[in-house]
Protein backbone atom coordinates (compact mmCIF):
# COMPACT_ATOMS: atom_id res chain seq x y z
CA UNK A 1 0.00 0.00 0.00
CA UNK A 2 1.83 2.97 -1.08
CA UNK A 3 1.50 6.50 0.69
CA UNK A 4 1.02 10.30 -0.54
CA UNK A 5 2.21 12.55 1.96
CA UNK A 6 0.23 15.86 1.85
CA UNK A 7 1.37 19.50 3.32
CA UNK A 8 -1.27 21.59 4.20
CA UNK A 9 -3.15 18.35 4.64
CA UNK A 10 -5.85 19.50 7.13
CA UNK A 11 -6.23 23.02 5.27
CA UNK A 12 -9.55 23.44 2.50
CA UNK A 13 -7.70 21.83 -0.69
CA UNK A 14 -5.33 19.30 1.57
CA UNK A 15 -8.18 17.55 2.95
CA UNK A 16 -9.99 17.24 -0.71
CA UNK A 17 -7.07 15.85 -2.08
CA UNK A 18 -6.61 13.34 0.49
CA UNK A 19 -10.37 12.33 0.14
CA UNK A 20 -9.89 11.97 -4.27
CA UNK A 21 -6.71 9.79 -3.33
CA UNK A 22 -8.52 7.65 -0.75
CA UNK A 23 -11.62 7.48 -2.70
CA UNK A 24 -10.14 6.44 -5.84
CA UNK A 25 -7.73 3.53 -4.26
CA UNK A 26 -8.60 1.34 -1.64
CA UNK A 27 -4.65 0.57 -1.56
CA UNK A 28 -3.62 4.13 -0.85
CA UNK A 29 -2.38 5.87 2.48
CA UNK A 30 -2.20 9.68 2.83
CA UNK A 31 0.29 11.17 5.75
CA UNK A 32 -1.13 15.04 6.21
CA UNK A 33 1.56 17.11 7.29
CA UNK A 34 0.38 20.35 8.82
CA UNK A 35 1.92 22.98 11.28
CA UNK A 36 -0.03 21.71 13.93
CA UNK A 37 -0.91 18.39 15.69
CA UNK A 38 -4.88 17.61 15.06
CA UNK A 39 -7.18 14.80 15.00
CA UNK A 40 -8.15 13.56 11.36
CA UNK A 41 -10.29 15.82 9.76
CA UNK A 42 -14.03 14.60 9.84
CA UNK A 43 -14.44 13.99 6.07
CA UNK A 44 -11.35 11.54 6.49
CA UNK A 45 -13.08 9.90 9.81
CA UNK A 46 -14.33 6.98 7.32
CA UNK A 47 -10.44 6.18 5.80
CA UNK A 48 -9.86 5.03 9.26
CA UNK A 49 -6.21 3.21 9.07
CA UNK A 50 -5.33 4.82 5.91
CA UNK A 51 -5.01 8.22 7.49
CA UNK A 52 -2.41 9.51 9.57
CA UNK A 53 -1.79 13.60 10.69
CA UNK A 54 1.90 14.58 11.28
CA UNK A 55 2.96 17.81 12.75
CA UNK A 56 5.60 19.59 10.65
CA UNK A 57 6.60 22.76 9.94
CA UNK A 58 7.77 22.94 6.40
CA UNK A 59 10.27 25.96 6.52
CA UNK A 60 11.80 23.85 9.31
CA UNK A 61 14.33 21.71 7.48
CA UNK A 62 15.45 19.68 10.29
CA UNK A 63 10.80 19.42 11.59
CA UNK A 64 10.93 17.93 7.58
CA UNK A 65 13.25 15.59 7.73
CA UNK A 66 12.13 14.55 11.48
CA UNK A 67 8.61 14.25 9.99
CA UNK A 68 9.93 12.46 7.12
CA UNK A 69 11.38 9.60 9.13
CA UNK A 70 8.14 9.78 11.21
CA UNK A 71 6.02 9.16 8.07
CA UNK A 72 8.59 6.49 7.09
CA UNK A 73 8.55 4.91 10.03
CA UNK A 74 4.61 4.78 10.59
CA UNK A 75 3.35 4.65 7.08
CA UNK A 76 3.64 2.29 3.87
CA UNK A 77 6.12 3.21 1.48
CA UNK A 78 5.80 6.65 0.40
CA UNK A 79 5.36 7.22 -3.30
CA UNK A 80 4.05 10.87 -4.06
CA UNK A 81 3.80 14.00 -2.68
CA UNK A 82 1.49 17.10 -3.09
CA UNK A 83 2.68 20.55 -1.90
CA UNK A 84 0.08 22.09 -0.32
CA UNK A 85 1.27 24.45 2.48
CA UNK A 86 0.52 27.83 2.27
CA UNK A 87 -0.27 31.54 3.83
CA UNK A 88 -1.33 34.57 2.43
CA UNK A 89 -0.60 38.31 2.91
CA UNK A 90 -1.64 41.72 2.45
CA UNK A 91 1.32 44.00 1.42
CA UNK A 92 2.18 46.72 -0.22
CA UNK A 93 4.98 46.66 -1.69
CA UNK A 94 6.78 50.26 -1.12
CA UNK A 95 6.89 49.45 2.47
CA UNK A 96 6.20 45.83 3.39
CA UNK A 97 8.77 44.53 6.21
CA UNK A 98 11.42 41.91 4.61
CA UNK A 99 10.92 39.88 7.48
CA UNK A 100 6.97 39.53 6.00
CA UNK A 101 8.93 39.02 2.51
CA UNK A 102 11.04 36.19 3.59
CA UNK A 103 8.22 34.58 5.35
CA UNK A 104 6.30 33.84 2.65
CA UNK A 105 8.77 32.92 0.30
CA UNK A 106 10.28 30.44 3.57
CA UNK A 107 6.78 28.23 3.52
CA UNK A 108 6.03 28.32 0.15
CA UNK A 109 9.51 27.84 -1.89
CA UNK A 110 11.67 26.19 0.84
CA UNK A 111 8.38 24.51 2.01
CA UNK A 112 8.28 23.16 -1.58
CA UNK A 113 11.82 22.34 -2.20
CA UNK A 114 12.18 21.09 1.22
CA UNK A 115 9.88 18.23 0.74
CA UNK A 116 10.44 17.31 -2.90
CA UNK A 117 13.77 16.36 -1.43
CA UNK A 118 12.73 14.85 1.44
CA UNK A 119 10.50 12.33 -0.58
CA UNK A 120 12.78 11.93 -3.29
CA UNK A 121 16.14 11.28 -1.14
CA UNK A 122 13.81 7.79 0.00
CA UNK A 123 12.40 6.57 -3.18
CA UNK A 124 13.65 3.43 -4.31
CA UNK A 125 11.15 3.26 -7.32
CA UNK A 126 9.50 6.01 -9.49
CA UNK A 127 7.30 8.70 -7.92
CA UNK A 128 4.97 11.94 -8.68
CA UNK A 129 5.07 15.08 -7.18
CA UNK A 130 2.46 17.77 -7.64
CA UNK A 131 3.04 21.66 -6.10
CA UNK A 132 0.26 24.05 -5.39
CA UNK A 133 1.45 27.00 -7.43
CA UNK A 134 -1.03 29.94 -7.90
CA UNK A 135 -2.30 31.92 -10.87
CA UNK A 136 -1.11 34.89 -8.80
CA UNK A 137 2.80 33.67 -9.79
CA UNK A 138 1.20 33.87 -13.10
CA UNK A 139 -0.36 38.08 -13.79
CA UNK A 140 0.04 40.78 -11.36
CA UNK A 141 -2.06 41.34 -8.42
CA UNK A 142 -1.64 44.25 -6.36
CA UNK A 143 -0.52 44.08 -2.56
CA UNK A 144 0.90 40.15 -3.28
CA UNK A 145 4.41 40.93 -4.12
CA UNK A 146 5.34 37.97 -2.07
CA UNK A 147 2.64 35.38 -2.52
CA UNK A 148 3.25 35.95 -6.37
CA UNK A 149 6.92 36.08 -6.44
CA UNK A 150 6.82 32.83 -4.39
CA UNK A 151 4.29 31.47 -6.63
CA UNK A 152 6.33 32.03 -9.51
CA UNK A 153 8.89 30.32 -7.96
CA UNK A 154 6.97 26.87 -7.12
CA UNK A 155 6.45 26.95 -10.30
CA UNK A 156 10.32 27.25 -11.51
CA UNK A 157 11.00 24.61 -9.18
CA UNK A 158 8.73 22.36 -10.41
CA UNK A 159 10.03 22.25 -14.01
CA UNK A 160 13.48 22.66 -12.69
CA UNK A 161 12.67 19.39 -10.69
CA UNK A 162 10.40 17.49 -13.53
CA UNK A 163 13.63 17.87 -15.86
CA UNK A 164 16.55 16.92 -12.92
CA UNK A 165 14.68 13.56 -11.98
CA UNK A 166 12.98 12.66 -14.94
CA UNK A 167 16.36 9.98 -15.25
CA UNK A 168 14.65 8.55 -11.78
CA UNK A 169 11.11 8.15 -13.00
CA UNK A 170 10.32 11.26 -10.84
CA UNK A 171 7.22 13.20 -12.46
CA UNK A 172 6.72 16.88 -11.18
CA UNK A 173 4.17 18.71 -12.11
CA UNK A 174 2.03 21.93 -10.31
CA UNK A 175 -1.46 22.74 -10.82
CA UNK A 176 -2.70 26.90 -10.19
CA UNK A 177 -5.75 26.93 -9.31
CA UNK A 178 -7.98 30.62 -9.31
CA UNK A 179 -9.90 31.33 -6.03
CA UNK A 180 -11.46 28.47 -4.63
CA UNK A 181 -13.64 28.47 -1.92
CA UNK A 182 -11.05 26.87 1.29
CA UNK A 183 -10.40 28.47 4.94
CA UNK A 184 -7.60 30.42 2.69
CA UNK A 185 -10.23 32.46 0.88
CA UNK A 186 -11.87 33.59 3.63
CA UNK A 187 -8.76 34.76 4.69
CA UNK A 188 -8.53 36.44 1.65
CA UNK A 189 -11.06 38.56 1.88
CA UNK A 190 -10.94 39.46 5.82
CA UNK A 191 -7.45 40.78 5.20
CA UNK A 192 -9.11 42.71 2.44
CA UNK A 193 -7.05 41.88 -0.43
CA UNK A 194 -10.54 40.91 -2.85
CA UNK A 195 -14.31 39.76 -1.53
CA UNK A 196 -15.28 36.60 -2.59
CA UNK A 197 -18.13 37.96 -5.19
CA UNK A 198 -15.40 40.29 -6.96
CA UNK A 199 -12.92 37.21 -7.40
CA UNK A 200 -15.54 34.74 -8.78
CA UNK A 201 -16.42 37.43 -11.39
CA UNK A 202 -12.93 37.48 -12.46
CA UNK A 203 -13.62 33.85 -13.90
CA UNK A 204 -14.58 33.24 -17.28
CA UNK A 205 -16.87 30.79 -15.09
CA UNK A 206 -18.12 33.47 -12.82
CA UNK A 207 -17.46 31.62 -9.66
CA UNK A 208 -15.08 30.23 -7.63
CA UNK A 209 -13.94 26.82 -7.37
CA UNK A 210 -14.66 24.07 -5.27
CA UNK A 211 -11.16 22.17 -3.26
CA UNK A 212 -12.59 19.34 -4.95
CA UNK A 213 -12.09 20.18 -8.17
CA UNK A 214 -8.39 21.39 -7.33
CA UNK A 215 -8.04 18.35 -6.10
CA UNK A 216 -9.33 15.80 -9.29
CA UNK A 217 -6.59 17.43 -11.44
CA UNK A 218 -4.10 17.03 -8.66
CA UNK A 219 -5.35 13.08 -8.22
CA UNK A 220 -5.03 13.00 -12.25
CA UNK A 221 -1.14 14.41 -12.52
CA UNK A 222 -0.23 12.14 -9.62
CA UNK A 223 -1.94 8.54 -11.04
CA UNK A 224 -0.31 6.42 -14.04
CA UNK A 225 -3.34 8.36 -16.48
CA UNK A 226 -0.47 11.19 -16.76
CA UNK A 227 2.88 8.63 -17.09
CA UNK A 228 3.71 10.91 -19.62
CA UNK A 229 3.75 14.15 -18.21
CA UNK A 230 6.33 16.43 -16.18
CA UNK A 231 6.95 19.50 -15.89
CA UNK A 232 3.58 20.49 -16.93
CA UNK A 233 1.63 23.59 -15.12
CA UNK A 234 -2.07 23.22 -14.89
CA UNK A 235 -4.47 26.23 -14.77
CA UNK A 236 -7.78 24.67 -12.38
CA UNK A 237 -8.81 28.28 -12.14
CA UNK A 238 -12.54 28.63 -14.35
CA UNK A 239 -11.39 30.31 -16.94
CA UNK A 240 -9.02 33.24 -14.94
CA UNK A 241 -6.15 33.21 -17.37
CA UNK A 242 -8.35 32.69 -20.79
CA UNK A 243 -9.67 36.60 -19.64
CA UNK A 244 -6.23 37.82 -19.11
P1 LIG B 1 -5.78 26.53 3.68
O1 LIG B 1 -5.45 27.77 4.43
O2 LIG B 1 -7.08 25.89 3.88
O3 LIG B 1 -4.62 25.44 3.88
C1 LIG B 1 -3.27 25.79 3.96
C2 LIG B 1 -2.65 24.91 5.01
O4 LIG B 1 -1.23 25.16 5.05
C3 LIG B 1 -3.21 25.17 6.42
O5 LIG B 1 -3.66 23.95 6.96
C4 LIG B 1 -2.01 25.70 7.16
O6 LIG B 1 -1.96 25.31 8.53
C5 LIG B 1 -0.84 25.06 6.42
N1 LIG B 1 0.43 25.75 6.69
C6 LIG B 1 0.67 27.09 6.67
N2 LIG B 1 1.95 27.32 7.01
C7 LIG B 1 2.53 26.11 7.25
C8 LIG B 1 3.83 25.69 7.65
N3 LIG B 1 4.81 26.58 7.90
N4 LIG B 1 4.07 24.37 7.80
C9 LIG B 1 3.08 23.46 7.59
N5 LIG B 1 1.84 23.79 7.20
C10 LIG B 1 1.56 25.11 7.04
O7 LIG B 1 -5.60 26.96 2.15
P2 LIG B 1 -5.93 26.21 0.78
O8 LIG B 1 -6.31 24.81 1.01
O9 LIG B 1 -6.80 27.12 0.01
O10 LIG B 1 -4.48 26.30 0.10
C11 LIG B 1 -3.71 25.17 -0.28
C12 LIG B 1 -2.68 25.65 -1.29
O11 LIG B 1 -3.37 26.17 -2.43
C13 LIG B 1 -1.80 26.79 -0.78
O12 LIG B 1 -0.48 26.61 -1.22
C14 LIG B 1 -2.39 28.02 -1.44
O13 LIG B 1 -1.43 29.05 -1.60
C15 LIG B 1 -2.85 27.44 -2.76
N6 LIG B 1 -3.86 28.22 -3.45
C16 LIG B 1 -5.08 28.46 -2.89
C17 LIG B 1 -6.02 29.22 -3.55
C18 LIG B 1 -7.36 29.54 -2.98
O14 LIG B 1 -8.08 30.37 -3.57
N7 LIG B 1 -7.78 28.93 -1.88
C19 LIG B 1 -5.72 29.79 -4.88
C20 LIG B 1 -4.43 29.45 -5.40
C21 LIG B 1 -3.55 28.69 -4.69
P3 LIG B 1 -2.68 26.20 9.68
O15 LIG B 1 -4.10 26.35 9.26
O16 LIG B 1 -2.48 25.36 10.88
O17 LIG B 1 -1.95 27.50 9.72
Amino acid sequence: MPTTVITGGTGGIGVETARALLAASPDRAVALVDLKVSDIPEPLAAYGGRVAVFACDVTDEQSVAATGAEIRAAMPSVDSLVNGAGIVHNDASIDMPMDRFRAMLAVHVEGTLLWCRQVARSLHGPGSIVNIGSIAGQFGHPRRIAYGAAKAAVHSITKTLAVEWAGRGIRVNAVTPGYIETPMMKEVARIGLVDADVAAGWAAMKRLGSPAEVAAAIRFLLSDEASFITGHILNVDGGFAVLK
